[in-house]
């Protein structure tokens, strides 16, 4: 939809499930993120953030608030064929066991690579402390945005680009990967905790054919609008989900300010795909889902 309103062209409803918080690798807390898509008209949102739920339920307590939808969310990192993927799981029960233990265990992982690059750091000549990068992260999902920080923080380069170009980047010399869900495991944790698996950015990680692959592998959707798909892979992604019967869904994939382009409010889908997304929870994908659980 879109309104003129005071002369200026203003995109109102409509959904973003793409967002990351301060309980992740995003500069703006929950609330915070949820004021903002309130004020850009959104109808509805999902927090996704790496590897944590921690930040939904402040997210669904100021959608209530503020009269905003919030479907629960999290993205996994995951493999495919050698490839890192990204999933987000979508309307799951925040408090299920084996979820939150599964994701309690990524972020262990995600602390220990973190040392790992502080030594390979040291090693390079880089003096960056620990110290300094977990008390900014907490015990929140520690990523390579919290070093790139803590990197220009301590002056050690002149951007945050600069740290991932120069040191955490694949094939850069501080760069360190880290154990990922593989495609079974997440599917089992999130259809243990009644939520969907959609592949998020696509093109970004997979090739078509290996999209393809993965649909054929079981999925419950795929991420068609997101900033660095090109107008023709999002058509392309449309209709191989459109094809299946599958929600095309997307987001801004906004980390906040200092991570790049604040993009929130600038790309939506229709509110009707998180309907579809509440509706396919345990009946879509690869069909031997198990019926779902309503938490
Ligand atoms: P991690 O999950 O720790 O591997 O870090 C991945 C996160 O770092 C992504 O979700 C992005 O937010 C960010 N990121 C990855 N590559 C870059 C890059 N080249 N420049 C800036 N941010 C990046
Ligand atoms: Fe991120
Ligand atoms: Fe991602
Ligand atoms: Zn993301």
């Amino acid at each position: 939809m879109a309104h003129q309103r005071g002369g200026t062209l203003n995109r109102t409803g409509g959904a973003d499930l793409h967002l990351h918080s301060t309980h992740s690798d995003g500069t703006l807390e929950p609330t915070r993120l949820v004021e903002l898509c309130a004020g850009q008209g959104l109808e509805a949102l999902s927090l996704t953030d790496h590897d944590t739920v921690s930040g939904v339920e402040e997210a669904r307590e100021a959608g209530r608030r503020l009269g905003i939808r919030v479907i629960s969310g999290v993205e996994l990192s995951a493999e495919f064929r050698g490839h890192e993927i990204h999933l987000l799981g979508y309307g799951f029960d925040p408090r299920d066991p084996a979820l939150l233990s599964a994701l309690e265990r990524y972020r262990g992982e995600r602390a220990r690579r973190a040392e790992r690059i502080v030594a390979r750091l040291n090693a390079l000549g880089v003096p960056l402390k620990l110290e300094q990068v977990s008390t900014m992260a907490g015990a929140r999902a520690l990523g390579r945005p919290h070093l790139a920080d803590a990197l220009l923080r301590g002056g050690m380069v002149s951007s945050f680009q600069e740290a991932f170009e120069k040191y955490l980047n694949p094939g850069r010399p501080a760069f360190v990967s880290r154990s990922r869900f593989s495609l079974e495991e997440a599917r089992e944790v999130m259809d243990g905790a009644g939520g969907v698996l959609v592949l998020a950015h696509p093109h970004l990680n997979l090739s078509s054919a290996n999209i393809r692959l993965l649909l054929e592998a079981g999925i419950d959707g795929l991420e068609a609008v997101h900033p660095l798909l090109k107008p023709s892979q999002r058509r392309e992604l449309e209709t191989l989900a459109s094809g299946r019967g599958l929600p095309a869904t997307g987001g801004s994939d906004c980390h906040g300010p200092g991570r790049g382009p604040v993009r929130l409010g600038s790309l939506r889908v229709p509110l009707e795909t998180v309907d579809r997304i509440d509706a396919g929870r345990g009946s879509i994908g690869s069909g031997a889902r198990a019926s779902g659980r309503q938490p």
